[in-house]
């Protein structure tokens, strides 16, 4: 089937394959306990407090998409590494620890200064080299002035630039990113005219069906013109008058099972594909309806704030009937999202492969909407009439405005007194009603309260 046919009559639909539009992954190196976590979250700063809540899902962030002097970057913690493995080390590395080497453009290789260079160090130190990566060499725990002197001799290492750190005490961190961020490397401006989609999913729910067919044209090309990153190639498809860009589209090429290993690695590549996304599409399977490796999926969209739909894919594999109770199910198993669009497809049967680029886009476009002062006063009034904050003792919260202070995703401000007393399940009833007034369909929201300035 030609890709015309999908997208019916009215739109023109042609693939080109460009270069990437990419950040630069960055990913800290080192053997168990010479301060990768530290680091991390030095660097990362506060966007690190995010914790999944999603139930059955618990997990340490070990990517963040964070930016110094303006460059965005992804940073990532390789701190997959067993520490209480009594394997040997080849064995006690992750594979998530080794493909993040693998995909990453830049290494910070961590050694503890105090402690000097041992076999584990050099065992990091030759998957670097096999890589074929570019690293610089964080030196740590020193953390005063004369530790530097002291510090041991990683002479041995000298191929890499070198940076005396403590993470711990914040030193030497700006000339670590210096070095690692370099001059060399520039962002990429955001194209506003294209809208970057990232099909998620956990292996055999159809990705690669699905991407096959919404890219499928006589125009296709597949050649692999080198990327930033290994098989990087970016497919886009013209709709109306916008560019939906498939973003992190290696692991989707292939057909089958070929690529057995890549799989074992895909949450990384799935955290660096909802980093790098503007709207998600996660594909399930009407064969195993939701399992927990969803739901962790959707814990990194919510993490993250993407707007986001969801394929129940494999809908050939179930009966007609059985609609209401999937659609119930997913609302209710995916009640972190709310409102998210749920399309039932069948890349075997072309099921409503013609509505997925259109929701993916209404989805983003929730995403970047302003809603006029003027609605929002009069959605704000309503709520506020009908329930009030509670009090806590003698203190009562009393919000006085809102107005939205961002788009992507839509952010809302309210000014109050006493903002901290302000329940949950009050912050709950005004997402809600602004959600009942404004469409933000599969697309989150943040609300901020600020101190009310004096009336
Ligand atoms: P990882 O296993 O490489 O992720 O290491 P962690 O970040 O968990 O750190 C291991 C230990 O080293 C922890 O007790 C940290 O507090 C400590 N540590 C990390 N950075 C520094 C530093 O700059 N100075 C000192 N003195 N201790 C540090
Ligand atoms: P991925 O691992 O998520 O990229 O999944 P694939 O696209 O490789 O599909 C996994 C398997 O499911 C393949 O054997 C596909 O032929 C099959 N498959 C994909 N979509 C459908 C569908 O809609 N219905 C059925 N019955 N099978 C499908």
């Amino acid at each position: 089937m030609g890709a015309n046919r999908a997208y019916g009559l009215h739109t023109l639909v042609y693939v080109i394959i460009k270069k990437s539009t990419y950040q630069m992954i960055v990913s800290i190196i080192g053997r168990p306990n010479v301060g990768k976590s530290t680091l991390f979250n030095r660097i990362a700063g506060e966007r690190i407090s995010i914790v999944s809540n999603v139930s059955g899902t618990t997990r340490d962030r070990i990517s963040t998409n964070t930016s110094w002097n303006d460059k965005n970057f992804i940073l990532i913690d390789t701190g997959g590494i067993d520490k209480n493995s009594s394997e040997d080390f080849q064995n006690s590395i992750t594979d998530q620890a080794l493909n993040a080497i693998k995909d990453s453009d830049k290494l910070i290789f961590m050694v503890d200064g105090r402690e000097g260079i041992n076999p584990l160090d050099e065992e990091v130190l030759r998957l670097v080299r096999k890589n074929n990566k570019k690293a610089v060499i964080a030196i740590n725990k020193l953390d005063l002035p004369v530790d530097e002197f002291n510090a041991l001799d990683f002479s041995a290492i000298n191929e890499f630039d070198s940076v005396k750190i403590s993470a711990y005490h914040n030193r030497g961190i700006v000339d670590l990113l210096e070095k690692v961020l370099g001059k060399e490397f520039k962002n990429v401006p955001k194209n506003s005219e294209e809208i970057k989609l990232s099909i998620v999913g956990h292996p055999n729910v159809g990705k690669s069906s699905l991407f096959n067919l919404l890219t499928e044209s006589n125009r296709s090309i597949v050649s692999n013109i080198p990327g930033t990153t290994r098989d990087s190639i970016d497919y886009s498809v013209k709709y109306d008058d916008k560019n939906i860009k498939f973003i992190d589209t290696a692991g989707l090429r292939r057909r089958g099972k070929i690529e057995q290993g890549i799989e074992k690695y895909s949450s990384i590549r799935t955290i660096k594909s909802v980093e790098n996304a503007d709207v998600c599409a996660l594909v399930l399977s009407a064969e195993e309806m939701i399992t927990a490796q969803d739901l962790h999926i959707s814990g990194f969209i919510k993490d993250l704030m993407r707007p986001c739909i969801i394929l129940m894919n494999k809908f050939d594999l179930v009966t007609n009937d059985q609609k209401n109770e999937i659609i119930e199910q997913i609302e209710e198993k995916f009640d972190h999202i709310p409102n998210i669009p749920i399309l039932l497809t069948s890349a075997l049967n072309k099921l409503n492969i013609e509505k997925i680029i259109p929701k993916a886009i209404e989805v983003y476009e929730n995403s970047i909407k302003r809603i006029s002062q003027k609605e929002l006063n009069s959605c704000f009034i309503d709520a506020i009439s009908r329930k009030q904050p509670s009090s806590k003792g003698k203190k009562t919260p009393e919000i006085f405005s809102i107005s939205q202070y961002k788009t992507s995703p839509p952010g809302f401000k309210f000014e109050s007194t006493n903002y901290d007393l302000i329940h949950f399940s009050y912050k709950r009833y005004l997402e809600n009603q602004i959600r009942n007034n404004f469409d933000f369909s599969g697309c989150p929201i943040s609300l901020r309260f600020v101190k009310a300035k004096r009336r």
